[in-house]
């Protein structure tokens, strides 16, 4: 039922997206990322919660990127000196933001590295799996994280902002469908990435600062930068 569903979520953003929206999609990738999307969600459906691990290795990934650039450019840490990942839970609004302040990604870097799974390894990834159960481990080695965001989320929203770029939001209701703009309010993160996660219904554990506490400590062990959790008053 979730998979049949998830499905006909896809086929109606496709029916639905604007042709004044920029189609970033190869043809023949739709249908290898519904195909990668139902592997993730067939394997890790039991455990959602894998998100946050995934969200808080990529902001660790990228505050290791900016701070191994500043060795060589000194200057690469002025556009936000603090290192670090802070977790907001805006409860009204069923939203979890998680920001770092790492690297960022240009525009192209958006498009290139959340819009396709045309990336290598991916099909060897697919070949690996041929439709039995993913092994974990696995999905996070191919680099397929980002993705299980889907598991808990019906909208995502990734703001960032690169040394080398404007700040540029990237939007997406479905695994394989997303839209790229500048950002209106201009430069607000300075340098870093914001991703803003609007849970599905029935995600609402996720909305419990003790819950959202609980998966830091578990997820963060190997994490070297300070991982903040902004307590909400709602
Ligand atoms: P992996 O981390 O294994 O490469 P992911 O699906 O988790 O795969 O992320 C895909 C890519 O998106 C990363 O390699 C990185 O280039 C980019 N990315 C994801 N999250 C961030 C972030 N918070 N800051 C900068 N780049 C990011
Ligand atoms: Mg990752």
């Amino acid at each position: 039922f979730l998979l049949l569903s998830i499905i006909a979520a896809i086929s109606v953003v496709a029916a639905e997206a604007p042709a004044a929206q920029a189609a970033f999609n190869q043809p023949g990738e739709k249908t290898e990322v519904s195909r990668l999307m139902n592997i993730v969600i067939n394997s890790l459906y039991k455990t959602p919660e894998i998100f946050l691990r995934e969200l808080i290795s990529n902001g660790s990934d990228a505050l290791d990127k900016i701070r191994f650039q500043s060795l060589t450019d000194s200057a690469a840490l002025e556009s936000n000196p603090n290192l670090n990942v802070t977790i907001a839970v805006h409860k009204d609004k069923r939203i979890i933001t998680i920001t770092d302040t790492g690297i960022g990604m240009t525009k192209e870097d958006l498009q290139k590295n959340l819009g396709t799974i045309a990336k290598s390894g991916t099909s060897e990834f697919l070949e690996t799996l041929s439709g039995d159960k993913a092994d974990m481990d696995l999905i996070g080695k191919f680099g397929v994280g980002f993705y299980s965001v889907f598991l808990v989320a019906d909208k995502v929203r990734v703001t960032s902002k690169n040394n080398n770029d404007d700040q540029y939001i990237w939007e997406s209701t479905a695994v394989d469908d997303f839209t790229i703009a500048k950002d209106p309010a201009g430069n607000t993160l300075g340098r870093g990435t914001q991703i803003a996660i609007h849970l599905k219904e029935g995600q609402d554990q996720y909305l419990d600062d003790a819950k959202i506490q609980q998966l830091i400590t578990k997820y963060s062990e190997f994490i070297n930068f300070p991982i903040y959790l902004r307590r909400t008053k709602t």
